[in-house]
């Protein structure tokens, strides 16, 4: 099934369970032949926030393909990548979280092939909306998959067209692929990147000293040091060889559909997406929440760290005094099976703690970016009442969570949307708080500059931007 988010360990058994995160890619091309594992490192080390299922690097030019793909975070491959052992003009690199296609050594990025257009591989940041589609009709023309993941259909098309220039394949390869994909690959010792046209995912592109780098986002650019660097816009190729750099344009008329979730929520807070501060969203995001709110409480404190930022924006505009009333873990895994509820409810207490002497006594918001399932909010609430807090109002710097996501975010079903059954006061009843609000789809709208129609929010609105098929649960 296309919506079908599949997940390498059950999830939904580990307390604090959030929204998946996606995938992040990164690239880099040089004019002679360098150390390119050590640059992707870090570029990879600052998106681990994007997956942490698996990861993996390429590296080539004219003459060979090379990649190392890894279960598990950045980190574990330090000794290897960082050993200088490698030398390339082109490398390119991938977190992976597993919303599409399952988890597996066999599903990590990137994918190489040797094929009729030469050596590729492919990082792949996104879902394809009519993935299944085209898989079927490829299988049934012979294609043979090696991956359950949507990624490997954009290597299929490219390796079966009969174009000759890396320009004209990629149209033709591309032509009918629906949804999200912001791509880096390495062609025969080039370096393409490609944005689809609804600009779903962010992607940019930055050069120093005559080397070219490609990444999900600005964060994984400054990890390398100042730089200056641009977003690739929607629809655009940027192809990166010892020519230069040059780029075009898949689709002369895109129509941005860019994720409205990664300022809310996955983008890392120094880093810009679709041309915005993500701290600077975050803070306006909790502000507008304030300006609507009726009450006064005697302290605002955020849900740490997802809702930091919000809580800081609300304060700023209620002029309400700020505090950290719940600590976090940090060294809190999210490894363990947690078959009962019981034991779910401890393991949140083990990575979440109130703080007596902030909370007791007070009326207290807390500030979180969105609400899931409830069960976390649920537990946060008997955490600063046990702690002595004499009123607790959950505000939430994001609309309710209502559809899947089709375009490479891990949403849960419908059913299992705690805004899908009840209505903000049955959720404050639900979780046991005195109220639960939500900031409104136009007042998210208007605190992200997003009113221009340039944003998809289908998961909060059911608009999808682009046909979404086989999916029995969208409107
Ligand atoms: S449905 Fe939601 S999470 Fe998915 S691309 Fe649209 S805004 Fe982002």
């Amino acid at each position: 099934m296309l919506q079908t988010a599949v997940k390498p360990h059950d999830t939904r058994d580990i307390p604090n369970w959030r929204l998946g995160h996606h995938c992040g890619v990164a690239g880099i091309r040089a004019p002679q032949a360098m150390d390119v594992q050590r640059p992707l490192f870090y570029m990879l080390f600052a998106q681990q926030h994007r997956g942490q299922e698996a990861c993996g690097v390429a590296w080539g030019d004219e003459t060979g393909l090379r990649s190392d793909r890894r279960l598990g975070m950045v980190a574990g491959a330090a000794d290897d990548w960082l050993s200088g052992s490698v030398s390339a003009k082109a490398g390119i690199g991938h977190v992976r979280y597993a919303t599409q296609g399952g988890g597996g050594l066999a599903n990590a990025q990137p994918l190489a092939v040797s094929c009729s257009q030469g050596r590729i591989a492919l990082a792949h940041n996104g879902n394809l909306s009519n993935g299944a589609e085209l898989r079927a009709r490829l299988v049934a023309d012979g294609s043979i998959f090696q991956t359950t993941s949507d990624s490997e259909i954009i290597l299929h098309r490219i390796a079966r067209s009969k174009m000759r220039d890396k320009e004209s394949v990629l149209r033709e390869a591309l032509a009918g692929v629906e949804g999200a994909y912001s791509l880096c690959l390495i062609w025969d010792g080039a370096m393409v990147a490609v944005r689809d046209p609804m600009g779903f995912r962010p992607l940019h592109l930055a050069e120093e000293g005559g080397v070219s780098y490609v990444a999900s986002e600005t964060c994984a650019l400054r990890a390398l040091g100042p730089m200056d660097w641009r977003e690739i816009a929607p629809g655009e190729c940027v192809i990166v060889d010892d020519d230069g750099t040059r780029s075009f344009f898949l689709d002369p008329r895109p129509r941005r559909a860019r994720c409205i979730f990664e300022p809310i929520y996955f983008a890392r807070p120094d880093s810009w997406v679709f041309g915005r501060s993500v701290h600077a969203s975050r803070r306006a995001l909790g502000a507008a929440l304030a300006a609507a709110d009726t009450i006064t409480p005697d302290v605002v404190v955020p849900v740490p760290d997802s809702g930091t930022l919000a809580a800081m924006g609300y304060a700023e505009v209620s002029g309400r005094p700020f505090a950290f009333g719940l600590t976090r873990n940090h060294y809190a895994g999210r490894s363990f099976i947690l078959p009962t509820k019981g034991e779910r409810e401890l393991a949140v207490r083990m990575k979440l703690h109130a703080v007596e002497d902030v909370v007791a006594g007070k009326s207290v918001v807390i500030v979180d970016d969105s609400l899931v399932r409830g069960t976390t909010s649920g537990i946060i609430v008997r955490l600063l009442r046990e702690a002595g807090a004499r009123e607790v109002h959950l505000r939430l710097s994001s609309p309710e969570l209502k559809w899947p996501c089709y375009y490479g975010i891990d949403i849960p079903t419908r059913d299992e949307l705690i805004s899908n059954r009840l209505d903000a006061d049955g959720i404050a009843a639900h979780i046991g708080a005195d109220s639960v609000r939500f900031l409104t789809v136009d007042g998210m709208r208007q605190a992200l500059g997003a009113e221009s129609g340039e944003f998809c929010s289908a998961c909060f609105d059911g608009n999808y931007p682009c046909p979404v098929r086989h999916a029995g649960d969208a409107p």
